[in-house]
């Protein structure tokens, strides 16, 4: 019997590297996002699935849903900042937003799939959080906010789902290299660059090893955190640069 594992948001960075090694791991991968065209170029290079995804949008969220058969295992990762304003100047659109895509994105694709993930018999949830959802920092406002629903969000699923088939997990990230910072200032790629000036980030292929080893623990073991950060961080804004 074949796994059939779901990963949001795989368009681009952490989600991108996650699809690929699992398929390297044999599961059977369905992969979702809004760019449907860089989504195919990986799915035919992988032997994955793609199908469109918008997880801001329930009809799309049920119409990628019901394409699939079975659900093993579902990476929610789907998400991202937008901005860095102050509280006093934050802009609500890029909050909408932040909410919309990272909290109801995951609650949205969680519950469609639940069904599915329980009837697997050993289902499991993987929440891509980020070190902004346990430490709050200068202009993170907003994606503050969003991450912490999403940590708050993942332990409430881990709580009502004891006794039931499924395991939960959130994984934390700080600085990855992926296209993160550059949508984050809406495309300023020496704003973006700025992030991991003198620095060595994490690879989206960090995060997506640590996922491959979260879903091949023995189904008795739930990973329920874990913060990663790259040797150069050790909290969100104290970073070593040379
Ligand atoms: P990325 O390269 O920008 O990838 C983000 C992915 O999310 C893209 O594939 C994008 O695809 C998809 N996406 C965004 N909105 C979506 C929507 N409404 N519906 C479906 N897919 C959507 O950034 P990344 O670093 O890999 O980010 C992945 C996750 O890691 C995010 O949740 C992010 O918050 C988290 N994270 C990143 C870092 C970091 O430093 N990079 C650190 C901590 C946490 P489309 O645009 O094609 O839809």
């Amino acid at each position: 019997m074949t796994r059939t594992a779901v990963v949001t948001g795989a368009s681009s960075g952490i989600g991108a590297a996650t699809a690929r090694q699992l398929a390297e791991q044999g599961w059977d991968v369905v992969i979702g996002a809004r760019r449907v065209d860089r989504l195919q170029a990986l799915a035919d290079e992988i032997g994955a699935r793609a199908l469109p995804l918008d997880v801001t949008d329930q009809a799309s969220v049920d119409a990628f849903c019901a394409e699939l058969e079975r659900c093993d295992l579902l990476v929610n990762n789907a998400g991202g900042a937008l901005g860095a304003a102050s509280i006093a100047e934050s802009d609500d659109a890029e909050w909408q937003a932040m909410f919309d895509s990272n909290v109801l994105g995951t609650l949205r694709m969680t519950r469609a799939l639940l069904p599915k993930l329980i009837a697997s018999g050993d289902g499991i949830v993987v929440n891509i959080g980020s070190i902004a959802a346990r430490e709050p920092y200068r202009g993170g406002g907003g994606y503050n906010a969003a991450k912490h629903a999403v940590a708050a969000l993942t332990r409430v699923l881990r709580i009502e789902l004891l006794g039931q088939p499924v395991r939960v997990t959130e994984i934390d990230p700080g600085l990855v290299q992926t296209e993160f910072a550059t949508v984050r200032f809406g495309g300023d790629e020496e704003k973006a660059a700025k992030v991991y000036e003198g620095m060595t980030p994490m690879r989206g292929e960090d995060i997506a090893e640590a996922i491959v080893w979260v879903a091949s623990r023995p189904s008795h073991v739930n990973i329920d955190t874990m913060l990663m950060l790259a040797r150069d961080q050790t909290s969100a804004q104290v970073v070593h640069r040379s």
